[in-house]
């Protein structure tokens, strides 16, 4: 079998469900080999050998997390160039995708970015693309070099293969051109204790229908254990922080469920959410163009429809 590189997302060695989304891809192509970059490698082990990596290739130069994203595509080429892969699955995230337009042009290969789903095929991997804002569905393959696929959260459901994956350290060696810019500062965002909105499996979204008011869309949302997103009308009145936007100029999310409430589901709403596995509109208004896409619709006032639905789930949970 050849080998996958799959490039790990973690943080300190907390491995992202996306990387176990992404290991369990790579097993339909080939063997999965992980690739961790930074510290922490001792403690993604389990998490990787979970989800079938076959090694770990750990890479830990302390300069790789010294500066942007140059010399992590630098140091992923030099691994290529040993491993020879027949394909590299990356996050879709915006360091990863940057990474993988970088990896691409050093390699010579052809790059896919936002795959929803990715098959073995003749000759390749073949992805699936949701593009121009979700209205057509493209199955694509890379026919030049190795194809080099990022990857969106909740494309696949993550499966457990129990390996016991060595690991080898790789020595990479950083050139001064990937050094040109430097991480001065590096604050985490406050902890909101909410699953991250690109990663999370339920997503509740407010719009302008919440008139400032999110409490209702925080409560449901905390009883399904969900995040919390919201339409650019929103956040443009400065009732949520614009990293929780979601849409064309916010974030693209992919959820089990996605519900909207408050959201009338302009295109540019729908391009970031509407490849959601289901989704439900909460809106007072029963021409809003947001029942169009849905799979349940509830038409009333969010102020009253959310709270009776918090009490229910909160009530079956319990
Ligand atoms: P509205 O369109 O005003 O809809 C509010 C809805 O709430 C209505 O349907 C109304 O019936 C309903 N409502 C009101 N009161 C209640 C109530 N009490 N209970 C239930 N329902 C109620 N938008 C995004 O979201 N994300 C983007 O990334 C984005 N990018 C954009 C990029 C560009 C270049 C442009 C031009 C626009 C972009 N937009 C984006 C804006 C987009 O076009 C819409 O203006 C925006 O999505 C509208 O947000 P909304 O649905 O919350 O507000």
């Amino acid at each position: 079998m050849s080998n996958v590189l799959v490039l790990v997302d973690h943080a300190a060695g907390a491995v992202r469900k996306t990387t176990a989304e992404l290991l369990t891809i790579a097993r339909r192509l080939g063997d999965p080999v992980a690739v961790f970059i930074g510290e922490g490698v001792s403690e993604a082990l389990p998490a990787l050998g979970q989800y079938g990596a076959v090694k770990v290739i750990a890479l830990s130069n302390p300069e790789l997390g010294q500066f942007l994203v140059a010399p992590k595509a630098e140091a992923l080429a030099q691994v290529a160039a040993k491993v020879e892969p027949s394909a590299i699955l990356i996050s879709s995230n915006a360091e990863g995708k940057e990474i993988a337009a970088r990896l691409a042009v050093k390699l010579d290969s052809g790059l896919i970015t936002d795959a929803v789903d990715v098959e073995a095929g003749d000759g390749g991997p073949v992805t699936t693309q949701s593009v121009f804002a979700g209205n057509f569905t493209v199955q694509a393959k890379v026919t030049h070099g190795t194809p080099i696929i990022t990857v969106k959260p909740n494309a696949a459901t993550p499966e457990a293969a129990q390996t016991s994956p060595e690991v080898e350290e790789f020595d990479v060696t950083i050139s001064d051109t990937a050094k040109t810019a430097k991480i001065v500062e590096s604050k985490p965002r406050e902890a909101t204790g909410r699953p991250e909105l690109t990663e999370a499996a339920i997503i509740v979204s407010g719009g302008r229908g919440t008139g400032g008011d999110f409490g209702p869309i925080e409560a449901f949302a905390d009883s399904l254990g969900a995040a919390v997103g919201a339409s650019r009308a929103a956040v443009d009145s400065g009732w949520y922080p614009h990293a929780y936007q979601v849409g064309q100029t916010g974030k693209t999310v992919s959820p089990q469920l996605y519900v909207a409430a408050g959201i009338s589901g302009a295109i540019q709403h729908r391009a970031g959410m509407q490849t959601s596995k289901t989704i439900i509109a909460i809106n007072k208004d029963p021409e809003a163009p947001i029942f169009e896409l849905v799979d349940f619709g509830v038409v009333g006032d969010l102020h009253k429809v959310l709270p009776t639905a918090t009490e229910e789930v909160t009530k079956r949970k319990s």
